[in-house]
């Protein structure tokens, strides 16, 4: 999972790679807190995890893209109907993308 948050300093935004599905994953691993460093402007911040946001993976978007491309590719050489190059994708980008919306539905409760 890709999390997001924007900093307070130069309002850019800021990326962090995590493993954790969700906030209660995240919380065991990292805490209540993080402290990152603006990848920008270099101010150290914390935040809490509650303020992170998941993203669909931009690798994932672009993984179903090529799939789809390929898939289109192999069909148009054997004249199938071309509905599983476009579904197949969507359904690996929206399964990214509700991964991500699970993850940011959820808040954990502050101390
Ligand atoms: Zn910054």
């Amino acid at each position: 999972m890709r999390l997001s948050y924007y900093c307070k300093s130069c309002n850019k935004k800021n990326y962090l790679k995590t493993k954790a599905t969700n906030r209660f994953k995240l919380q065991t691993e990292v805490g209540d807190e993080i402290n990152n460093r603006c990848s920008h402007c270099g101010t150290l911040e914390k935040k809490h995890i509650n303020r992170l946001f998941a993203q669909p993976s931009i690798f994932i978007g672009l993984f179903s893209l090529a799939l789809g491309m390929l898939l289109t590719g192999t069909i148009f050489m054997f004249g199938f109907i071309a509905i599983l190059s476009i579904t197949i994708p969507i359904w690996i980008y929206f399964d990214s993308f509700k991964k991500a919306s699970n993850f940011n539905k959820v808040m954990i409760s502050r101390k």
